[in-house]
């Protein structure tokens, strides 16, 4: 079946995540001196990731919602020194502003011009970025966070979600993302075609080999530039 849609992972598929998250840790962080200082003196860096960690750990209900789990840590840490939910919110904020301020990979932009031309596009993350904030969000005909949708990648729920918002079976979706786990075998077992955006040239290690791989969106639209003619086609894309 010919592909007629394209959902996208966003974290490490169109900008490297760490780099983010290691600014709005800092970014937070130096909010919480200023205004908490006498929390931020129990919780540095290191020890405020830890208790993020401790708070995912106790609580897997929300494994897949970043933003509630990063409240928690935040309530965690500055309750017990006086400091109120209005102290959380603001601290939240000043995080959550540092972590929608990415810098995507330089073949991102063209790339995602390229394939929205062609095809409808879709976000399907299980991180909590705000594409309205980052200003790609015109790239998007819709966004599924897993936070939102109540489930994270790999359950195949979140997939077929997309899927039935864009009016398409999901063998008609190529799945885009850079985790073997999440992104290709959740489409898989979710009956989407899948694409490992492999920008690292790791060698794939999984059961079942992804429909396509490619080394960054620039090769995946150059990949998907022209539609298979039925006669011709010898690959499943
Ligand atoms: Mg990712």
């Amino acid at each position: 079946m010919q592909i007629r849609a394209i959902s996208l992972d966003l974290d490490d598929t169109i900008w490297p995540i760490e780099p983010v998250m290691l600014r709005a840790e800092q970014r937070m962080d130096a909010w919480l001196k200023t205004h908490c200082p006498r929390a931020a003196a129990h919780y540095p860096i290191a020890a405020m990731r830890a208790l993020r960690n401790r708070v995912a750990d106790e609580n897997p209900h929300l494994a897949h919602d970043f933003t509630a789990q990063r409240r928690l840590s935040l309530s965690a840490a500055l309750t017990p020194h006086g400091y109120g939910d209005e102290h959380v919110e603001a601290a939240f904020a000043e995080f959550y502003a540092a972590r929608n301020q990415v810098e995507c990979y330089v073949d991102a932009l063209p790339a995602l011009e390229r394939l929205a031309a062609r095809f409808p596009l879709v976000s399907l993350s299980n991180g909590n970025a705000d594409l309205d904030r980052i200003g790609l969000s015109r790239f998007f005909r819709f966004s599924i966070c897993a936070r939102d949708f109540g489930a994270a990648k790999p359950a195949p729920q979140i997939f077929h979600a997309a899927c039935e918002r864009l009016g398409l079976p999901p063998a008609a979706v190529l799945h885009v993302g850079d985790d073997p786990e999440l992104d290709v075998a959740g489409a898989r077992a979710a009956g989407l075609r899948s694409a490992w955006v492999n920008r690292t040239q790791a060698a794939w290690s999984h059961a079942h080999v992804p429909d396509l791989t490619v080394r960054d969106l620039h090769d995946l639209a150059n990949v998907l530039r022209t539609p298979p003619l039925a006669s011709q086609s010898n690959t499943a894309l």
